[in-house]
């Protein structure tokens, strides 16, 4: 049985943090063995900096904090270790303002290299993956994630962040070999969780992103953290939390029996449904009943597609960049989408440092919302 802690943080001052951090980190750390005298990797979600006031990446100040307690718990070295979207981790500790105070405290920050094929565990859905193998280094690994809306996953969390373990460009491999199949890619992200098994997960929601997240969401303030050994408890946990019941890692994790029992301890809070972006797979749910061709064919009306939002738009071209199967290009300084080719990954919306993409539903699709609410309303 998993224990799940939370502590209330209303802000992201060094006294608040410093006791949050005791109340739910510690008794975890505990529950892990401890920390004295052992070699620490910290796993960051640093996705991109876009400013303190823009939630893309876990708080500096709560990073310091936490680097802090682990020195005076006495951890024998402190590592952070990321493979950020666009800069590398030493570049994002600068832009954060914390780079000297990491390294007063002897912390170091490093980028991930130590790429190596690996055969995945017996009971993984892959056999075989190329992943940034740091952490077998360490004693402690500690998986710092954002809590955060995502296009394709719904919630960023502590599974969702081990996926940065990845080189950047098996990125793109990976979400065009599972394409729109989105339980494949929760699948696979449960087999990165199962293989690493961080020792402890924190999730920072002091103040997390709503809506068109990972990248360009709004701040909303959820004033708590929460810690567990075990990521999927944490994950389910806080999902529902966020008054997401259906998180699709979790149904995979729960269906592969990888999700077990868990208590919540500590100031649990209350439930905040907050604004998550439109599910790209999961309108018209009777359309499971559909023939397996059909499905494939109504999938195009049936899936939310990425839009570019032209006057947000800077022409920088990341998105076509980072677009796994190329179906999109800038043509006169804006994206243009060949929607036929394009699998519905919005990795295009998670890099633009703009903000100018965002999912949008099919017309059939907003149709077949206005038929499903009427469907409902006669036969209940
Ligand atoms: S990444 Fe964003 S800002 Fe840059 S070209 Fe694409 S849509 Fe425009
Ligand atoms: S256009 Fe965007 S959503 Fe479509 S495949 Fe490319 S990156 Fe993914």
């Amino acid at each position: 049985m998993a224990n799940v802690y939370y502590a209330s943080a209303p802000d992201y001052t060094g006294e608040t943090l410093t006791a949050a951090l005791q109340k739910a980190f510690l008794p975890v750390a505990a529950e892990a063995g401890g920390i004295a005298g052992k070699r620490v990797m910290i796993k960051p979600n640093f996705l991109e900096w876009k400013g303190a006031e823009i939630p893309v990446c876990v708080d500096p100040a709560l990073l310091l904090a936490l680097c802090r307690l682990l020195k005076e718990q006495g951890a024998a070295v402190i590592a952070i270790i990321e493979n950020p979207a666009v800069k590398s981790a030493p570049v994002i500790v600068e832009k954060m303002g914390i780079a000297s105070q990491l390294a007063e405290l002897g912390v170091e920050v490093e980028n991930c290299a130590a790429y190596q094929f690996v055969d995945m565990p017996e009971n993984s859905a892959f056999r075989r993956m190329e992943i940034a193998c740091e952490y077998k280094e360490f004693d402690l690994v500690i998986d710092f994630a954002k809590a955060k809306t995502h296009a394709m996953m719904t919630l960023t969390l502590a599974v969702k962040n081990l996926f940065g373990l990845i080189r950047g460009s098996e990125r793109l491999g990976w979400h065009l070999a599972v394409g729109r199949d989105f339980s494949r890619f929760a699948d696979m992200l449960l087999d990165i969780y199962l293989l690493v098994k961080p020792h402890i997960s924190l999730v920072d929601a002091v103040i997390a992103m709503e809506g068109n997240g990972p990248g360009s969401g709004t701040p909303v303030k959820l004033d708590f953290i929460a810690c567990s050994t075990d990521a999927v408890a944490l994950d389910a946990s806080v999902a529902a939390k966020l008054g997401v019941n259906d998180l699709l890692t979790v149904q995979r994790a729960a269906e592969r029996g990888v999700l077990g029992n868990f208590t919540e301890c500590g100031d649990v809070p209350e439930v905040t449904a907050i604004t998550l972006p439109d599910p790209p797979q999961l309108s018209l749910e009777w359309g499971v009943y559909f023939p397996v061709k059909l499905r494939k064919y109504l999938r195009k009306y049936m899936v939310s597609r990425p839009k570019v939002e032209v006057k947000r738009c800077v022409g920088c071209g990341v998105c076509a960049k980072m677009c796994p199967p190329q179906s999109l290009k800038i043509v006169n300084g804006k994206p243009v989408f060949k929607l036929n080719d394009c699998i519905r990954c919005f990795c295009c919306q998670e890099h633009c440092p703009a903000g100018a993409i965002v999912s949008e539903k099919t017309a059939f699709m907003r149709f077949a919302d206005k038929f499903e609410k009427f469907i409902r309303k006669i036969v209940r």
